[in-house]
């Protein structure tokens, strides 16, 4: 049997822990589609129609999309069917922004019209781990019972990213639910481009924490592995943070090929 149907039914014995009101069941509108681009099997999305989200939390948020991603590595993952539990129909889709369409009465910070950035990981904004800022360990947006067995504490919430991660619909689609919405969406001015603004959403900030991660500093040689859109980032992190890494080496100026770096020739 395929690892996603035994991951399934292990989800199923194990159960759901509770979580926030109304955030992980992806409720749909019966009267109204958009189009999406969902999960169908193994190699195997479609765009169809399928019915537009609902504010089912009064801290909701409905965002019309007007930019969004494919995620180079982790939606291949889900593409290539590497990652279990996920359910045939799931909206992709975790890098995205948009206008906000609608607010449920607890959203503060949004007003309708507003343009927004949405975060990849969902946040609730007030449990121990939020408060620290720790939002991709946020305690209250994951249902995922299986997802804490295997790694000893859920994560966050993830649009577009199976049950493990939730099973929240994502934003590869007309429009996204988003819930939290004052914590999840990020406002973006309105001088500021889509195409600029959007890579907030995951890739920025992933290439950022990456070379947090990798403690690179002033004077450091830097390697990296991959060159897709998040190694690219990271480079330019790089330079930003004045490392070394658009240089072959400390005495060369010879502009290095990021994939192929090498400290000698
Ligand atoms: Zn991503
Ligand atoms: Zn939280």
């Amino acid at each position: 049997m395929a690892m996603n149907a035994i991951s399934k039914m292990v989800d199923n014995v194990l159960g759901k822990k509770p979580v926030a009101d109304g955030q992980t069941r992806p409720i749909r509108s019966e009267t109204e589609t958009m189009r999406a681009l969902t999960w169908q099997g193994k190699r195997n999305v479609k765009v169809v129609d399928v019915g537009k989200p609902l504010i089912t939390h009064p801290k909701d948020a409905i965002i019309r999309i007007t930019s969004c991603t494919i995620c180079s590595g982790s939606d291949s993952h889900l593409f290539n069917g590497e990652l279990p539990t996920i359910d045939k129909g799931l909206v992709l889709g975790h890098e995205g922004m948009g206008i906000v369409e609608s607010i449920g009465d607890e959203v503060k910070k949004l007003r309708v019209g507003q343009r927004v950035v949405i975060a990849f990981d969902i946040a609730c904004g007030e449990c121990e781990h939020c408060l620290k800022q720790q939002y991709t360990g946020c305690e209250v947006t994951n249902d995922s019972v299986l997802q804490e067995k295997f790694y000893g504490h859920a994560c966050s919430g993830i649009f577009g990213y199976s049950r493990m991660l939730g099973n929240y619909d994502g934003s590869q689609a007309e429009y996204v639910r988003v819930p939290f919405a004052d914590v999840t969406c990020y406002p973006v001015p309105n001088e500021v481009p889509d195409e600029k603004a959007l890579y907030m959403s995951d890739i920025a900030c992933t290439s950022l924490h990456a070379t947090e991660l990798g403690e690179v500093k002033e004077g450091d040689t830097v390697a990296i592995w991959g060159l897709g859109p998040i190694g690219l980032c990271a480079a330019r992190w790089c330079q930003i943070k004045k490392s070394e890494a658009n240089r072959c080496h400390r005495s060369c100026s010879r502009p290095a090929e990021f994939g192929a770096y090498q400290a000698r020739h």
